[in-house]
C-alpha cells in the first residue's frame, strides 16, 4: 500500500475503500468525528465513525497502526501527527529517504536497515489505481538482510540515493596503531541478495584524510555471523575509532560464475 506524510494532519487515516476491498476489520468508534479543513468547512473525508487497527510493514519498520477510517479518495493511508510524534522520523526531503532511528523504533519496530526511500508521488498514486504489487516485490528481493547481533549497533545506512555502498559502523572504541591493524566489530551480521556477495570496502574520505584501509573484506553468501572489519592504519600516528563511527562501506557485488 501507498502513504503519504502529511505534517498538517491532525490524525492518521485509512481508506474506507481499502479497509473493505482487503477486509480489514474495522470498529466502531465510541464517538463520531467531523473532519475540518483549514478553512474550517468539514472535509469531505468525513464524518469518521470507524476505526482500524492494521499491522504495518514500511520496509523493515513493523507495527500496530491505529488508523481513523475515511473517504480518502485516491490514497490509501495518510499518516499524519500521531504517527509522526510516534515514531519521530528523520526524513530527507531532498533525497525522499525516511530514516527510522528514534529510541522507540530501534527497540520496538525495526528488524534490518533503518532506511526507507520513498517513491514519487505519481508513481505512488499510478500504483494506487492499479494495484500492482509485483515491482515492489522484486525490488524488496535485491536489498541486503540485515541482522542486529547487539540492540546497540547502528544499522547499514546508505550516504547517497545512488551510491553503490553502504556505511558500516563500529560497535566499540578501538585504537589502531599506527603502521598497523586491528579488529573492529560491528554488531551487525548481513545477508547479501541472492547471487551477489557482499565486498568490504575502504571509504574514501577515510583512505585520503586517515591513511585508513581496510584488508579482507568479503563476506560469502552464506557467512552468518558478525561481521569484523580489518582496519589497516598505514600513517604514523595512532588512530581512535569511536563506538558508532562509518569504518567502512558494504557493497553487494554480483558473482560471476565461472568454471576455471
Ligand atoms: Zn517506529
Amino acid at each position: 500500500m501507498n502513504a503519504m506524510i502529511d505534517s498538517g494532519a491532525t490524525k492518521d487515516f485509512i481508506d474506507q475503500g481499502f479497509c473493505s476491498k482487503y477486509n480489514i476489520r474495522t470498529t466502531q468508534a465510541k464517538t463520531t468525528r467531523e473532519v475540518y479543513l483549514a478553512d474550517g468547512q468539514p472535509s469531505a473525508m468525513g464524518p469518521i465513525t470507524h476505526t482500524a487497527k492494521v499491522p504495518m510493514d514500511i520496509s523493515s519498520h513493523r507495527e500496530l497502526a491505529t488508523f481513523q477510517v475515511a473517504k480518502l479518495a485516491n490514497l490509501e493511508v495518510i499518516l499524519g501527527m500521531p504517527w509522526l510524534k510516534q515514531h519521530s522520523p528523520r526524513i530527507d526531503w531532498g533525497v525522499g529517504k525516511i530514516i527510522f532511528e528514534s529510541e522507540g523504533c530501534m527497540t520496538w519496530c525495526l528488524k534490518e536497515s533503518l532506511t526507507v526511500y520513498a517513491i514519487p508521488e505519481d508513481e505512488a498514486r499510478e500504483e494506487n489505481l492499479t494495484v500492482e504489487f509485483g515491482a515492489t516485490q522484486s525490488k524488496k528481493d535485491q536489498r541486503i538482510q540485515v541482522r542486529l547481533l547487539d540492540p546497540q549497533a547502528k544499522l547499514l545506512t546508505r550516504g547517497l540515493a545512488k551510491a553503490a555502498g553502504q556505511d558500516l559502523y563500529a560497535n566499540e572504541e578501538r585504537t589502531i596503531p599506527a603502521r598497523g591493524q586491528e579488529v573492529v566489530t560491528t554488531g551487525i551480521s548481513i545477508t547479501p541478495p541472492q547471487g551477489t556477495y557482499g565486498r568490504i570496502a575502504p571509504r574514501s574520505g577515510m583512505a585520503v584524510k586517515h591513511q585508513i584501509s581496510v584488508n579482507a573484506g568479503v563476506i560469502d553468501s552464506d557467512y552468518t555471523s558478525e561481521i569484523k572489519v580489518v582496519l589497516a592504519n598505514m600513517s604514523k600516528q595512532d588512530y581512535q575509532i569511536q563506538k558508532g563511527d562509518r569504518i567502512t562501506q558494504l557493497i553487494a557485488e554480483k558473482i560471476v560464475e565461472s568454471d576455471c
